[in-house]
């Protein structure tokens, strides 16, 4: 097996060092990826942070592209050369989650993931003879990843490695949001509060699904104007949100709320912005101790909260139809990589997310 290069976080809030890792031989069901890029995601910076415990030593990233270098016995779907773009929720299809529709909540999937390596909960990395975990069953920031089959979605071979990415967190989690999970209708308001790469894929989502008004929330000048690049008809900042929302629909409120900021301002004006009856849809999140506190009577009235982590996925539909919208010029990827960096850049690059400099930074491997 190669040798790979890979960012490895040893300890919490330190810097990740670029190390070189042994990668253990292929089980039966692996697939061997080349990575050839993979993003940097909030969800990283949280385990870098700290506020999401993962085991260490990790490799971490999550939202990668890459081409299939070699099968485990008995993978039939996919051949080598193959263009894949990863998911983070493998899951067994057969477990009570998985028969009701809820891959991700899948058995298997929450059973083996504290322990923070492969989906069958061992290891497929080691340095030094020490085993390396691999956050959220992939760890994209390494040249190569072992991931089960199922994690690997083989995409059109035109899909760019850089945008092909995007697809498999960021992108997926935002559209599926305003396309499925909300069940956005046409003709409806849509409201998106953040406009971080979930929620400008949010945007996307709803006018994808039909949405005549689309009102995106964001304190940050630039990315008010980069949403309605991508589709926003209307772009505020926080404080006025709830009240644009309702001047503009004879005062009842958005038909649905897309929450995808991850604060408590978020989650408190999504359910004051949403009319009654309505959906809002939470994706972001706080520390999972933390406290929201609501006013009660912005949660009446036949309001319907759902909270997703990956906006409904069905990666092996959703990936291939993502990167065919892409490449049909439906789907506006280009506007989201503020950077491409390599591998030996990844610390200042998530320094830079911090910052909120950057949409999308990305890691190219050559
Ligand atoms: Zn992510
Ligand atoms: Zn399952």
């Amino acid at each position: 097996m190669p040798k790979a290069k890979a960012a490895v976080l040893r300890q919490t809030g330190a810097p990740m060092t670029i190390e070189t890792l042994e990668i253990g031989r292929l089980a039966p069901g692996d697939v061997l990826v080349r990575i050839r890029a993979a993003s940097l995601c909030h969800t990283d910076l949280e385990a870098i942070e700290g506020t999401l415990a993962v085991a260490l030593p990790a490799v971490l990233g999550h939202e990668a592209a890459g081409e299939v270098a070699e099968l485990g016995p008995g993978v039939t779907n996919l051949r080598p050369g193959d263009r894949v773009v990863l998911s983070w929720n493998p899951h067994c299809g057969t477990c009570f989650y998985c028969e009701h529709a809820q891959p991700i909540l899948c058995a298997q999937y929450l059973a083996n993931a504290a322990a923070g390596f492969h989906f069958d909960g061992t290891p497929r990395l080691s340095c030094d003879a020490v085993p390396v975990h691999q956050l959220m069953y992939l760890g994209s920031f390494a040249e190569y990843c072992i991931v089960p089959e199922v994690s690997a979605v083989r995409v059109p071979d035109a899909m760019p490695f850089d945008r092909g990415a995007l697809l498999g967190c960021g992108v997926m989690t935002g559209v599926g949001a305003a396309t499925r999970v909300a069940a956005l209708r046409w003709g409806d308001t849509a409201m998106v509060i953040g406009c971080g790469a979930v929620g400008l894929s949010a945007v996307q989502g709803s006018v994808l699904a039909g949405a005549d008004t689309i009102i995106a929330v964001d304190p940050n000048p630039a990315r008010r104007a980069l949403a309605q690049d991508l589709g926003a008809t209307h772009a505020v900042e926080p404080g006025e949100a709830a009240d644009v929302a309702r001047a503009l629909t004879q005062g009842r409120g958005a038909d649905v709320v897309i929450e995808a900021a991850g604060a408590t301002v978020g989650f408190r004006l999504s359910v004051e912005a949403v009319r009654p009856g309505g959906q809002v849809v939470w994706l972001g999140k706080v520390g999972v101790q933390q406290e929201v506190a609501f006013r009660w009577g912005s949660l009446m009235q036949e309001k319907r909260i759902t909270r997703s982590s990956y906006g409904g996925a069905r990666p092996q539909q959703d990936f291939p139809m993502l990167a065919r919208a892409y490449l049909e010029g439906r789907l506006k990827l280009d506007a989201m990589i503020s950077a491409r960096i390599p591998l030996e850049a990844i610390n200042d690059g998530f320094a830079a997310l911090k910052r909120g400099e950057t949409v999308r930074s990305v890691v190219m491997f050559p």
